[in-house]
């Protein structure tokens, strides 16, 4: 090898470590970008965070790229929504990262359900039959208030990793506390002349945004949880939107609008697509704006 050779790729080499040392910035990775954006509310400029999966995304199935790899190899941090919603891609991802420090169990590995009052937990749990909410329904981000938890878990992980920013996280967990509940009397205010109001989703996502907000979702588009509409599920639900006279059929980017048309077609109800993830529509830029949005279009729809 030439010698200049040789002192580039020195001099490449030290300053790459230099970076690698100077920055000082704590990797974050989540699998989704609602904790992608509580991360970075709680971490401030101690951290820079990437989401594998994006907001218009179906989270239960993301196909693997070897970008996430390469990102979770470098990772200090991983924050997962956890029970059955990222089976499908995100423990291979994690193992083929052979990062340690972020396997479970490791420092580095935060399962944001910890804490979650978790809602349809079944009491037998049959994957045989299709259904991809065995541990209980894992779409729990859409409640405001488990975000507080979900808060709390992230600031958990980063103190453990980072204890010299205890103080840091602590204090912007408090002002997230104090933004959510502020937030939450609008929101709620928003919501309360819709109180049992009935409605059908496509997807099996939005208990707990109903519970929170007094929505009744009598049924969904899906048979079962990840089973696309069936023609006979179709005719259940033309009859349950008949006979309700529901007027509101909720979807969610991801999914193709052709049932829902059919739906709309017979019965006259309005399908919204709501946003299940920040990043899902342009103004959706937080974790905040992601109730701003979804609750100004339900209340335009069932105006
Ligand atoms: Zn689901």
């Amino acid at each position: 090898m030439k010698t200049n050779m040789k002192k580039i790729l020195i001099i490449l080499a030290f300053t790459s470590v230099f970076f690698c040392a100077e920055a000082g910035t704590i990797k974050v990775v989540t699998t989704l970008t609602d904790l992608r954006s509580i991360t970075e509310l709680i971490g401030g400029n101690k951290v820079s965070v990437t989401s594998i999966a994006t907001g218009y995304q179906n989270p239960h199935f993301v196909d693997p790229k070897p970008s996430y790899i390469i990102s979770l190899s470098n990772a200090d941090l991983f924050v997962t929504v956890g029970l059955d919603l990222e089976t499908g891609w995100s423990p291979q991802l994690l193992a083929s990262s052979r990062n340690t420090k972020i396997q479970k169990g490791a420092a580095g590995y935060v399962d944001a359900s910890e804490g979650v009052g978790l809602l349809q937990v079944p009491t037998s749990a049959n994957r045989a039959e299709g259904d991809i909410h065995i541990y209980g329904n894992p779409h729990y981000w859409l409640d405001p208030m488990n975000g507080k938890v979900i808060a709390r878990n992230i600031a958990n992980g980063l103190e453990r990793i980072d204890p010299s920013n205890k103080s840091t996280y602590e204090t912007n967990l408090q002002a997230f506390y104090k933004n959510i509940d502020a937030k939450m009397q609008d929101w709620q205010a928003k919501m309360a002349p819709f109180k049992g109001t009935k409605v059908i989703a496509y997807h099996n996502e939005w208990v707990y945004f109903e519970k929170r907000f007094g929505l009744q979702i009598v049924d969904f588009m899906e048979p079962k949880p990840g089973i696309p509409p069936t023609p006979s599920q179709l005719v259940k639900v033309i009859n349950e939107v008949k006979s309700n006279n529901i007027k509101v059929i909720i979807s969610s980017p991801y999914f193709t609008t052709s049932s829902s048309d059919v739906v709309v077609k017979q019965t006259g109800a309005k399908a919204v697509t709501l946003a299940t993830s920040v990043g899902a529509f342009a103004p959706v830029k937080n974790y905040f704006d992601l109730f701003d949005y979804d609750i100004a279009q339900l209340t335009a729809a069932l105006k």
